[in-house]
């Protein structure tokens, strides 16, 4: 696989890319086969202060404090415009670097290309209101931008989670510090790359790579930084906050999920089988809104996982850049992980209906490839019905009533996105409002595309939203002001 030019680019600090003196590199590898693509710094406290101090300088510059809120709205715009200029490079980025399908990339590259333009739009919009408090008194309210952001980036998502960063953090006036995740950093510093020519003031766009225990501890640490938006595990999420609190900082946390699929006898047994099916299987089932628990009637519960077992095992596995319906997990600690929940499954007697085993593919000895996995009758207190996998395996339980299946729905510490299936319009809505999640899809899974619809956790699935117009509370502080006539 040829290299790629990301090694030579180093962090973006100040507007300058910077490779740091001490020259520690981490080595990105390709998930597909393991080889080496590209080494990009291993910055730490040294380039974090480097970029926050650059990006409040930034921020309180003149430059920036009179850009109008229009010009930062064109520039969104024209963000936007190159990145699909660029989508071909973009999305075999991507995919050489997360492992993911090629037409997931893409659809990634254009849901990166859809933030900056959702969010140009907002640019201008962005309110304050009057409050009738008496008369002779004039109270309003101005939504100003909260300062320097730091965000940090998991790796299964990373080009839209940097765009969705980047593009809120503009439109908002705000100055931003981005740390991609050490495995897959490489769209990102793409990312900035081709938007560099717009003209962005320097030091309003920082990305440090590095280590989450270096970079990204020294991020959430930062006494300069004022707010801190995460994406990743629930332990590390925990550590994030902690960091912030020392600062009284406030933090968006967004973390995993066990997210149900919800489907009732009456349902369209050939909708709910092709979204059950394709929400566990994207992006090899690392994704935190994963459909990775089937909640399932039990009177169709047979006849659907026999149906549902047969089209996984019709699925196609093999590198990303094959555009196989399945690539390869992350690496080999990922794969270890979702080994071990397989075993625990063996172990326990656990019926694997379907997969359950590495696949290897010619050529790709180094790449950590998994069938798609069903485990079923799954009791609801076990761990693998609680814990989340991350990676294409699902669990399956059986209810009766609808209230057991909303039960068993909320039975995790988890909150995060349900799909409900069923042609009963009020049994929708009733398990929807009785459900302890951020999300909720009825006879879909995904719809809408997620830019304009807020999105985040109830219960250890994180809190604040991300994306539409609720992840402005997150950046952007309301001022009061009085006057007196
Ligand atoms: P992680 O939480 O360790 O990493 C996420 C990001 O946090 C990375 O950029 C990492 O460098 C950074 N980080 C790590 N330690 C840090 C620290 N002490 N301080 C600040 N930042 C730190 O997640 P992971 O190890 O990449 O994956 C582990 C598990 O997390 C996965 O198996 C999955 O369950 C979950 N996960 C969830 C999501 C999601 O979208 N919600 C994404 C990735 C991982």
């Amino acid at each position: 696989m040829k290299p790629v030019d990301a090694q030579v680019r180093g962090c973006y600090i100040d507007g300058e890319w910077v490779v740091p003196k001490k020259a520690r590199l981490i080595e990105v590898k390709n998930p597909g086969d393991g080889s080496i693509l590209a080494y990009v710094p291993r910055g730490d406290r040294e380039e974090i202060d480097l970029a926050v101090k650059a990006a409040k300088k930034a921020f309180h510059s003149k430059e920036w404090q009179t850009f109008s809120s229009y010009h930062r709205g064109k520039l969104l715009y024209q963000a936007a415009e190159i990145i699909r200029e660029n989508k071909q490079e973009l999305t075999k980025l991507e995919t050489l670097d997360v492992g993911k399908p090629l037409s997931q990339s893409a659809v990634d590259v254009e849901i990166a290309a859809r933030y900056f333009e959702y969010y140009a739009g907002i640019a201008d919009k962005i309110l304050g209101e009057t409050i009738p408090v008496e008369p002779g008194i004039i109270d309003y309210t101005v939504r100003e931008p909260i300062g320097i952001v730091g965000h940090i980036i998991p790796w299964n998502y990373p080009l839209q989670i940097a765009a969705r960063s980047i593009s809120v953090s503009i439109a908002t006036g705000n100055a931003a510090v981005l740390k991609p995740a050490e495995d897959t950093p490489l769209t990102t510093l793409k990312l900035v790359e081709v938007i560099e020519p717009l003209g962005l003031p320097k030091g309003i766009l920082n990305v440090v790579t590095g280590y989450g225990h270096e970079a990204g501890a020294a991020l959430s640490a930062h006494p300069e930084i004022n707010h801190i938006t995460f994406t990743g595990s629930v332990e590390t999420g925990k550590k994030v906050m902690e960091s912030a609190a020392q600062n009284i900082v406030p933090v968006t946390l967004e973390l995993g999920g066990k997210s149900p699929n919800i489907v009732f006898a009456d349902c369209n047994e050939e909708q709910a089988l092709k979204w059950v099916l394709k929400s566990i299987i994207q992006n090899a089932g690392q994704t935190c809104s994963a459909g990775s628990r089937l909640v399932i009637e039990k009177s169709i519960k047979e006849k659907f996982v026999r149906k549902l077992a047969a089209a996984m095992e019709k699925l196609s596995i093999g590198p990303g850049m094959d555009d196989h319906d399945l690539g390869p997990v992350l690496s080999k600690k990922q794969f270890d992980r979702i080994q071990g929940f397989i075993d625990l499954a063996k172990q326990d007697g656990i019926r694997i209906v379907t997969g359950g085993e590495r696949q290897l593919v010619e050529g790709c000895e180094q790449g950590y490839y998994l069938q798609p996995t069903i485990l079923d009758d799954v009791p609801v207190s076990h761990d693998l019905a609680q814990e989340e996998i991350f990676g294409p395996v699902l669990t399956v339980t059986t209810f009766e009533t609808e209230e057991e299946a909303i039960e068993m729905a909320n039975g995790t510490p988890y909150g995060l996105v349900a799909g409900i299936w069923t042609e009963n319009v009020g049994v929708a809505h009733r398990v929807a409002s009785g459900l302890q999640c951020g999300q909720v899809f009825i006879n879909h899974y995904g719809a809408g595309g997620g830019i304009a619809q807020p999105f985040g956790g109830y219960k250890k699935s994180g809190f604040g939203r991300e994306k539409g117009l609720e992840a402005l509370q997150n950046y952007t502080q309301v001022k009061n002001v009085a006057l007196k006539y």
